[in-house]
């Protein structure tokens, strides 16, 4: 069943409270809780020029990135009332649903996921208007993946056991792994569908509610999601959507009464979130941050495959992908061979850069005027400090938000664009004479999300991955993810870790309870 026939159908632009579409509470009273932000948490949270530049508007202004024309002005931005009335309604939900027997739980997971499948097509058409991500090469996978996680995390329902210690100390020791309550996850724009299933599905298989916040950048997926919960058959006020900025971000992360937030976007954004988190409740927190991925190539590497893998890690999604393979080092013996042949590739990608609309094309644009324009910063700074540009680097067409897949060789190791995550289709490629050293280059950023190794031989493989400072490394692959296994980052690319049964962890708080087990053993 398609639930979105026709493009007539008016667009997910309310928000989803309690199983019900609703309006957001009055502008006057935003504007009011407003007020009352900048006077006492503003300048903390970093959000004040957004807000002022925003004034007493309590809409999105959504773009579309092929086009720079605007899409909507109508979906919310959730404020403090909205905020609080899907914390309400979790509080009358939660008692009810944590004791939900497991396979209902499970049933209600798998129908979700097999419904977001059936409306795959939709949903990335409505991630497209705002992202500007073609379906054939990313908006598809990024459906799949987040319906794949409801589908995982459905398996773990009646499976997340706890553990028991014997008692011959006289102690029967029995570890419960019990849900938080209100939890809360925070998307990125890059990712709308893929980060909810990464989180929702985590959480509402241990038991907890989820206030689902997608960003301010590519809402209408999240919004339009809240029919397919429905007709999962979540009981009203488990899996909610408040659409907004960073203020509703902000009301969720510094709340009282949020037990848990669940957070996917930049470094800075996440060290606000953990602030507001201590200096709120100590709500627990996962961080999935920014990454500047190394893909290392050694001399006896297959030199097309790592080629293969290499320049499709830094184009997906136009290169907006926290784990794109944007540092490529190779050893010197083969440098000559992989650069000739990674270059030229990288070139003709130039070709498939275009509308998403058009089935040709694989990489659309960057995803806002605002975003281009520091990827194309980055880019002039590049070439006036440090590295050699060789590759693309200019905006492609007279409309919208496109550049072309970009290349620098030779780059400082110093510099910026070595340094620094840009979130586009731009990569680096430096070549390196010893292990030692490419490792110790490797590890030199702050980031630490995931690295590639690309070798026929297995023991330096082995060797070099347990090196790597880093949450995940690919073997003669990189830019991966299975969700069965953790997936998250070392350093300031995060805390915590999503998928495989870390994600349980991270959404359950462990309850020992202790049996003293000679107690009444002599009484009748
Ligand atoms: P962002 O930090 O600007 O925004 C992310 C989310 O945080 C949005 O929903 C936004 O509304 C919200 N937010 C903004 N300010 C807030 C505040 N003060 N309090 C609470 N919430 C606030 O990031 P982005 O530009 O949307 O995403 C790009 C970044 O995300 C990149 O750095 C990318 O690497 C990272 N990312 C990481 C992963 C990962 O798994 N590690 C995955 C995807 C994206």
């Amino acid at each position: 069943m398609l639930y979105f026939t026709a493009d007539s159908l008016p667009l997910p632009e309310l928000l989803f409270i309690n199983n019900e579409f609703v309006a957001s509470k009055s502008a006057e009273r935003y504007h009011f809780h407003y007020l009352r932000l900048r006077v006492c948490t503003i300048s903390e949270l970093g959000t004040k020029r957004t807000l002022i530049r925003r004034g007493a508007s309590c809409r999105l202004t959504l773009i579309d990135p092929t086009s720079g024309s605007v899409v909507s002005q109508k979906v919310p931005i959730a404020n403090e009332a909205d905020v609080e009335a899907a914390i309400v309604a979790v509080e009358a939900a939660f008692p009810l649903w944590k004791k939900v027997l497991p396979r209902e739980r499970q049933r209600m997971l798998l129908r979700l996921a097999e419904l977001m499948r059936k409306n795959s097509q939709r949903l990335a058409e409505l991630s497209r208007l705002t992202l500007g991500s073609p379906y054939r090469s990313f908006g598809e996978f990024e459906i799949t993946l987040g319906a794949d996680c409801f589908d995982y995390f459905a398996g773990w329902t009646d499976k997340f056991a706890g553990e028991s210690f014997p008692q011959e100390d006289g102690i029967l020791k029995i570890v419960r792994n019990e849900p938080l309550g209100v939890t809360a996850g925070i998307c990125p724009w890059n990712s709308p569908c893929a980060t909810i299933g990464m989180k929702a599905a985590a959480a509402l298989a241990t038991g907890n509610c989820f206030i689902l916040k997608p960003s301010e950048k590519t809402p209408f997926a999240a919004l339009a999601l809240g029919e397919l919960v429905r007709d999962a058959g979540f009981p009203p006020g488990v899996f909610q959507v408040l659409s907004g900025d960073g203020s509703t971000g902000a009301l969720l992360a510094s709340h009282m009464r949020v037990s848990k937030i669940s957070f996917t976007g930049s470094v800075n954004t996440g060290k606000k979130i953990m602030e507001m988190a201590a200096k709120s409740n100590l709500k627990r927190v996962t961080l999935e941050l920014g990454g500047k991925s190394p893909a290392i190539v050694f001399d006896d590497a297959d030199i097309a495959n790592a080629v293969q893998w290499c320049s499709s890690a830094i184009v997906a999604n136009t290169g907006q992908v926290c784990f794109a393979a944007s540092r490529v080092y190779v050893h010197e013996a083969v440098y000559e061979e992989f650069t000739q042949e990674y270059l030229r590739v990288m070139a003709e990608k130039a070709k498939v850069v275009g509308s998403p609309d058009d089935p040709i094309m694989e990489i659309g644009p960057l995803v806002d005027a605002a975003h281009f324009e520091r990827v194309a910063e980055f880019i002039e700074r590049g070439q006036s400090d440090t590295g050699k540009l060789v590759v693309g680097g200019k905006k492609l067409g007279k409309d919208g938000y496109f550049i072309e897949p970009t290349v620098f060789v030779d780059v400082d190791t110093g510099s910026e664009i070595h340094n620094e995550e840009i979130f586009g289709p731009v990569a680096i490629v430096n070549r390196f004479k010893d292990e030692d050293e490419v490792v110790r280059i490797a590890n030199s950023t702050r980031y630490g999300l995931m690295a590639g190794v690309f070798t026929e031989n297995i023991t330096r493989a082995l060797r070099v991955s347990s090196e790597l400072d880093s949450g995940m490394v690919g073997i003669n692959c990189v830019s991966m993810l299975c969700v069965q296994a953790p997936f998250g980052g070392t350093k300031e690319s995060g805390i915590g870790r999503e998928c495989g049964m870390a994600a349980l962890r991270a959404f359950t708080e462990t309850k020992t309870i202790m049996v003293n087990m000679s107690y009444g053993q002599h009484k009748r």
